[in-house]
C-alpha cells in the first residue's frame, strides 16, 4: 500500500509530536507515525525542568576529568553497561574528541543561541495550544547536604555559562519552605531564576495530541524500516510493508533515529543514556518548583498530585532490561529525605535520552535524501527545546532559512573533513 501526504513526521514523542503540529501550521497535511508499543518514551519520563540554564554541553574537558567519581560503583549516577559495550564504545571515542576546548567553546556558543529562543517558543506554543498554565516560569532550586559539596558546587555554578538564568541566594522563605519538607538539614542552596517547568508533561503530550487531531493530523502506529530517495522523493517503509512518500520526512524517533539516519547514509552516532524514575503522591510536599538535590544527583519535580524524582546516566543499549538497582536507590534517597512519595509503593519509570557525543541536537536538512528533515539527539535537553525544535522544523519544511543559524547542529559534522562553517 501507497500513501501521500506532505509530511510524514517519524516519532510522536515531544520532538515529533511539535513538529507536526508546525507541519500543520504550515498548511502541510501531516502524518504522525510512531511505534510505542506500550514502551513511554523519554518524552513521557523526564523530569519537567525547562532548564535554560544548561548552555555549557556535557562534552566538556571539566565533565570528562569528574566521570570517574560520579561513576554509579562509587554511590553516584553514572553508569556503563559492560555487556552493551558495542553499543557505546564508539560513542564514547567520539565524546572524548568533542571535549576538546574549542569544540566545547563552539557547542557553547550555539546551545546558548538556541536556549535564548527556547523561552519565546514555549511561551508561544502553550498559547497555541491555549493551556498557558502548561508552563510554569519560576525557575528552579538546587540544595546541598554538607559544606564541603555545597562550596563545590558553589564554586561550580558560579563558573557556568548559564545564558539568561540568573543565580541567587535562596530567600529565607524558600529555604524554611524547603526544609519543612525534607528531613536531612541543609546546608546551603540556590535559586535559578529565567527557567521554569512544564506543569505536568502527561497532560502537556496529552494536549499536543489533542490539538494537533482537532487541526486535522493524523496519527498512526508503525515501526519505520527504512527512509531512501526514489525519483528525487523521500520513501518511507513501515514495518508492515506501507510505503509512504510525502513532500517532507521529518526523522524525529529520539534514539530510534539513528538506524534511519544510517539507513538514509548518514554517520549519526546517538548513543541511548539511560534515565531512571521513581513516582508517587505529592501528599503535604506543597507548591514548590524543581528541586535538585545535588549531592544525591536527583531532580524532584511536582506534577499535579504526583511527585517524581528521576535520576542517572546509564550507558547501554536502548533495549537491555533496566537495572532494578537504580529504582533501589532512588527509593532510599527519598526515604532519607522523608518525601511522600516514599511512604508507599511508587511506579518506576526507565528510558533514553538520544544523545549525540557533542551534547548538541542534530537539526537540519539532509544532504543526501531531498525532502528529508531530522530534529533528534537533544540529550538532557529535549524537553527543553521541542517547542524551539518545532518553529526550526516549521521554516526547513517550508524551505524557509529559520531565524536560528543551524549550522552546529548539521549531522555532517560526524564526516571526516567536515569543517565548521
Ligand atoms: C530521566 C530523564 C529526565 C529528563 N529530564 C529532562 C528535563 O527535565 N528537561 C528536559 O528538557 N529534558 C529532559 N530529559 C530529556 C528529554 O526527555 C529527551 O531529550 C526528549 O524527551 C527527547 O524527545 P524525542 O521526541 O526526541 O524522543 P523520545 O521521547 O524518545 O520519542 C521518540 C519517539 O519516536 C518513536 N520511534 C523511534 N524510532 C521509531 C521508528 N523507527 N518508527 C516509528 N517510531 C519510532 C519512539 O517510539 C518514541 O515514541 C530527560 C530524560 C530522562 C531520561
Amino acid at each position: 500500500m501507497t500513501w501521500s501526504r506532505d509530511a510524514v513526521i517519524i516519532g510522536g514523542g515531544v520532538i515529533g509530536s511539535i513538529s507536526g503540529l508546525a507541519t500543520l501550521r504550515n498548511g502541510m497535511s501531516t502524518l504522525i507515525v510512531d511505534d510505542s508499543s506500550g514502551e513511554r518514551p523519554a518524552s513521557y519520563g523526564n523530569a519537567g525542568h525547562v532548564a535554560l540554564e544548561q548552555c555549557a554541553p556535557l562534552a566538556s574537558s571539566a565533565v570528562l576529568r569528574g566521570a570517574a567519581q560520579r561513576l554509579f560503583a562509587l554511590g553516584g549516577p553514572l553508569d556503563f553497561r559492560l555487556r552493551d559495550i558495542a553499543a557505546w564504545g564508539p560513542w564514547a571515542v567520539r565524546y572524548i574528541q568533542a571535549c576538546r576546548p574549542e569544540t566545547a567553546e563552539a557547542g557553547t556558543r550555539a546551545l546558548k543561541r538556541l536556549l535564548a529562543a527556547a523561552k519565546p517558543a514555549w511561551r508561544a506554543l502553550v498559547q497555541d495550544l491555549e493551556a498557558p498554565d502548561l508552563l510554569i516560569e519560576r525557575g528552579h532550586l538546587l540544595v546541598w547536604e554538607s559544606p564541603k559539596t555545597a562550596a563545590r558546587g558553589r564554586a561550580s555554578w558560579n563558573a557556568a555559562e548559564t545564558g539568561e538564568v540568573r543565580i541567587r541566594d535562596l530567600s529565607d522563605v524558600e529555604r524554611q519552605a524547603l526544609q519543612t519538607q525534607v528531613a536531612p538539614p541543609l546546608t546551603d542552596g540556590i535559586a535559578f531564576d529565567g527557567g521554569g517547568q512544564i506543569a505536568d508533561v502527561s497532560r502537556l503530550l496529552a494536549t499536543l495530541d489533542e490539538v494537533y487531531r482537532s487541526r486535522g493530523g493524523e496519527r498512526r502506529q508503525g515501526r519505520v524500516v527504512a527512509v531512501r530517495e526514489v525519483d528525487g522523493r523521500p520513501h518511507v517503509s513501515l514495518d508492515d510493508g506501507t510505503v509512504l512518500t510525502p513532500a517532507v520526512v521529518v526523522v524525529a524517533g529520539g534514539v530510534g533515529s539513528g538506524p534511519l539516519m544510517r539507513g538514509a547514509g548518514h554517520i549519526a552516532p546517538v548513543v541511548a543514556e539511560r534515565g531512571y524514575h521513581i513516582e508517587g503522591p505529592a501528599g503535604d510536599w506543597g507548591d514548590l518548583p524543581p528541586v535538585v538535590f545535588e549531592d544525591r544527583a536527583m531532580i524532584v519535580t511536582r506534577f499535579a498530585d504526583r511527585l517524581r524524582a528521576s535520576s542517572f546516566v546509564e550507558f547501554a543499549r536502548a533495549s537491555s532490561p533496566p537495572d532494578p538497582r537504580k529504582w533501589a536507590s532512588l527509593r532510599r534517597h527519598a526515604s532519607a529525605l522523608g518525601l511522600p512519595l516514599a511512604k508507599a509503593e511508587p511506579a518506576t519509570w526507565m528510558g533514553a535520552r538520544p544523545t549525540l557525543p557533542d551534547y548538541l541536537p542534530a537539526i537540519g536538512c539532509s544532504r543526501r535524501i531531498s525532502g528529508l528533515i531530522y530534529a533528534f539527539g537533544h540529550q538532557h535537553l529535549g524537553l527543553t527545546l521541542s517547542a524551539v525544535t518545532g518553529d526550526l522544523v516549521g521554516d526547513l519544511a517550508l524551505g524557509r532559512t529559520p531565524t536560528i543559524d543551524v549550522s552546529p547542529f548539521d549531522i555532517a559534522r560526524f564526516e571526516r573533513g567536515w569543517r565548521r562553517p
